[in-house]
């Protein structure tokens, strides 16, 4: 009797890893997938806030993934384990503070321990030879396979003719000559396999999987782990660089201030962990204060939040400040012009 072998698939949400995982099932394999939820995740965070992201369906694109699969999904929690991964890259980080190599081998890593808790026989997972700058080259794969324990248990279906044979192709539970042999940063042949196999509706290939990739979302975290003194972080603090504008008018602290009605709504549920601003005489955002601030600091915030308001115009803005211990003051102030905010203070 043939064993009929199971494969355990990295699911991100993308259109690489939902056709891995197709390719794999297309050979008669036992297929079920898995996604790691970091913190720093894009799916459903910034669309599900923003107002003018209304129109995008808001799912959650591994269980669509999933169910256009027709797989079981395990969604994984790792976003303390994670933090070491940020924090300390042992390959460093890529154009920004996004650790791909490390994350890579970490997530591999996490899926080998699955594997074998759960008697599955390979990893799959959706990497292309050439695709992104620095987890995705030939000579970083091998680095991924080793590091992550899982060797030649890890199977990359949409490059895997252009490496050595793993063990599933070797004891012919996958038949080498179906998988394939995409290189490069086209996506062309991904979206032709996709057509052919009749899946259209996928998420938009981006720069990344997670916020890490984003420049200024990068700029934020650095700015934020400078101003702590040390390199750390809480899911509440990485959450929310997601969200709203954010300045630094002196180092000791910074505002964040909502851009529209979506992110008031978001920063509304911190309120009550931080100094929050409001605008009473004209329409206006609700910002948050992140760090330290005295007397003068607080009438500058206030002059701050006062120019994103409707009142920027006016002579004056009527503002309170309710500190976390529920005391509230109300200052007049004239809110600040343009020019009166140096550009260095956006992060
Ligand atoms: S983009 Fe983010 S989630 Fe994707 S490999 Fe890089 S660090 Fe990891």
């Amino acid at each position: 009797m043939t064993v009929k072998r199971k494969a355990v698939a990295l699911i991100s949400g993308g259109l690489d890893s939902m056709l891995a995982a197709k390719v794999i099932l297309e050979q008669g394999i036992h297929v079920e997938g898995i996604n790691f939820y970091t913190g720093f995740c894009i799916e459903g965070h910034t669309h599900a806030i923003r107002k003018q992201e209304r129109a995008r369906a808001k799912r959650n694109n591994a269980l669509w993934v999933a169910e256009q699969l027709g797989i079981k999904l395990h969604i994984i929690d790792v976003i303390d384990e994670y933090k070491d991964v940020v924090i300390n890259p042992k390959h460093g980080y890529g154009a920004h503070l996004n650790p791909c190599l490390d994350c890579k081998g970490f997530m591999v890593g996490k899926a080998k321990h699955w594997m074998d808790e759960h008697q599955f026989d390979f990893i799959v997972t959706g990497e292309v030879i050439g695709q992104r700058p620095m987890s995705q080259r030939k000579n970083t794969m091998p680095i991924v396979a080793r590091e992550s324990g899982a060797n030649d248990r890890l199977l990359r279906p949409l490059c895997a003719k252009i490496l050595a044979p793993t063990l599933p192709e070797r004891e012919g539970w996958v038949n080498r000559d179906q998988l394939l042999d995409f290189s490069g940063r086209s996506r062309k042949p991904q979206m032709a396999l996709a057509t052919r196999y009749g899946l259209n509706d996928y998420a938009q290939p981006a720069g990344g999987c997670c916020f890490l990739t984003n420049e200024h979302y990068s700029a934020k975290l650095a700015d934020f782990w400078q101003a702590r003194g040390g390199k750390h972080y809480e899911l509440d603090d990485i959450m929310l660089l997601k969200v709203g504008r954010h300045l630094r008018p002196r180092p000791h602290f910074k505002l964040i201030i909502a851009r529209e009605e979506g992110e008031n709504n978001f920063l509304e549920g911190y309120r009550r962990q931080y100094t929050h601003f409001r605008t009473l005489s004209h329409k206006g955002p609700i910002a948050l204060l992140d760090g330290s601030a005295g007397t003068q600091d607080l009438h500058l915030a206030a002059q701050l939040v006062a120019r994103f308001s409707q009142g920027r115009g006016s002579p004056t803005v009527q503002v309170s400040i309710t500190e976390k211990d529920d005391n509230t003051q109300t200052l007049d102030v004239v809110p600040l012009s343009n020019n009166d905010i140096p550009q260095g203070w956006y992060i």
